[in-house]
Parts: structure tokens; C-alpha cells; sequence
């Protein structure tokens, strides 16, 4: 598991070709910018880690776009200290990334063979979630709610509503809502039953499957 000078240099360029994309977030990109994307796929060649293009990582599932994952997590807005749940794992990339932000997190998998790779490696690191959950994310995860944040990393063919009623009040859900296409969703919630709804153009993303845990 090693973090060349080599890989440091190609991640400063992937920092500039994100920022040059759109993203202004200098925490987010600063995330990027430290975290050995590398490491978090099964080749780990640079030339693919440090593209920004989604990846394989077996189990039929990617490592999403660097640039989705930074679009994503500027949206979230996340505060040190914020408790945040993801939907989807995966290879724990984006689950670094709001670690590094200083969020306390929550990650949900439905896949278990990803669940139990990525739960070993993530410490290996050094990252720490609070939980990482084999289970539905369609459900949420209740016992823990409410959420200053919750982000879903595969593409929903329609709005949970438990990760509605689980965002705390003034709580972020960022979401990419649709089937072959989904459009990256904001919602903020302002009151009991009410909430703000934002869109912000086409992404692809592998689904989110229901019904396996
Ligand atoms: N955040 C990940 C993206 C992985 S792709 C990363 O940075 O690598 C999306 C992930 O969502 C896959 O690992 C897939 O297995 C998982 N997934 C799909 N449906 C799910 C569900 N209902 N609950 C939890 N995870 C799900």
C-alpha cells in the first residue's frame, strides 16, 4: 500500500482538471487532493485512479467519478462534527472523503462482499466511520436518524421516503434520482413536512437495488 510522489503529483492534477470542471469547494478539494484513490482500487494503476473517470471494483459496482464524488459532497455542505449517512459504500472513497471533512459517518452496503473488503480496509487507512451497516439503504438507517446529511451513491429509480423523514431539520439530502439517467437531486429540509428541492443536470450512476438485505 504505497503513496508515491508520483501518485501525489497525478492526484494535483486531477485537483486541477475537478476544479476546472466546476468544483470550488477548497475543503472538498483539498479532500481529493490528500486521499490515495489508488489504493481503493483492486489495480491501483495510477492511470486509472487518477483520471477522473468512475472504475470497476468488482461485485459489478464502480468507484464513482472524482468529480461526482466532489459535485456530491459540495452539495452535502458538510460541517466538521455533522452526522452524515451514505447509501451505497462501495469502495469507501466517498466515505473518506467525508471523513477527512470532519463528519461523523454512517455508511450503508447492500453488497456483502464489498461490505466486508471495504470495512477491513478503510481502518488500514486510518479511516475511522462510526458505522459501516450491511444492509438496505432504501431503509435508512432509523435508529441513528436524525442526519445533518445523507448522500446516495447509486442511482434511485424514485425518493426514499424514510431518508426524507431521517434528515433533521435544515438536514441536506443529495440525491441522483432516475433509471438509465438520473438528475442529481438537492433537498433541504425546512420544516416537519417541508422541503426545498433543488436539480442540478444528468448523471449515471449503477442503481440502487432494493430488496436483497
Ligand atoms: N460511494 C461508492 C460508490 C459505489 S457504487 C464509492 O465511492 O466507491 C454504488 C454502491 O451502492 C455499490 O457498492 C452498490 O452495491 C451499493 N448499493 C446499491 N443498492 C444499495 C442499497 N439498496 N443499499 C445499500 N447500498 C446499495
Amino acid at each position: 500500500m504505497k503513496d508515491t510522489f508520483k501518485h501525489k503529483g497525478m492526484r494535483q492534477q486531477l485537483v486541477a482538471t475537478i476544479s476546472e470542471k466546476g468544483i470550488r469547494d477548497e475543503r472538498v478539494l483539498a479532500a481529493i487532493g490528500k486521499i490515495p484513490r489508488h489504493l481503493f482500487m483492486d489495480s491501483g494503476f495510477i492511470d486509472h485512479a487518477y483520471v477522473d473517470k468512475a472504475f470497476p471494483i468488482g461485485a459489478d459496482q464502480t468507484i464513482s467519478q472524482p468529480y461526482t464524488v466532489a459535485f456530491q459532497t459540495e452539495l452535502l455542505q458538510v460541517e466538521k462534527g455533522d452526522k452524515i449517512l451514505e447509501i451505497g459504500t462501495g469502495s469507501g472513497y466517498q466515505t473518506a472523503v467525508l471523513l477527512e471533512l470532519g463528519a461523523k459517518v454512517y455508511s450503508i452496503e447492500r453488497q456483502k462482499e464489498l461490505f466486508k473488503k471495504t470495512s477491513k480496509f478503510l481502518p488500514k487507512l486510518g479511516y475511522r466511520p462510526k458505522k459501516l451497516i450491511f444492509g438496505d439503504g432504501y431503509k435508512g438507517l432509523p435508529e441513528e436518524a436524525p442526519f445533518d446529511g445523507i448522500i446516495v451513491t447509486a442511482g434511485a429509480p424514485f425518493v426514499p421516503k424514510p431518508l426524507m423523514s431521517q434528515l433533521a431539520i435544515g438536514g441536506r439530502l443529495v440525491i441522483p434520482v432516475g433509471d438509465e439517467v438520473q438528475i442529481m437531486t438537492l433537498f433541504i429540509r425546512k420544516g416537519e413536512k417541508e422541503f426545498e428541492k433543488h436539480e442540478f443536470g444528468e448523471f449515471r450512476f449503477v442503481p440502487l437495488l432494493e430488496n436483497k438485505n
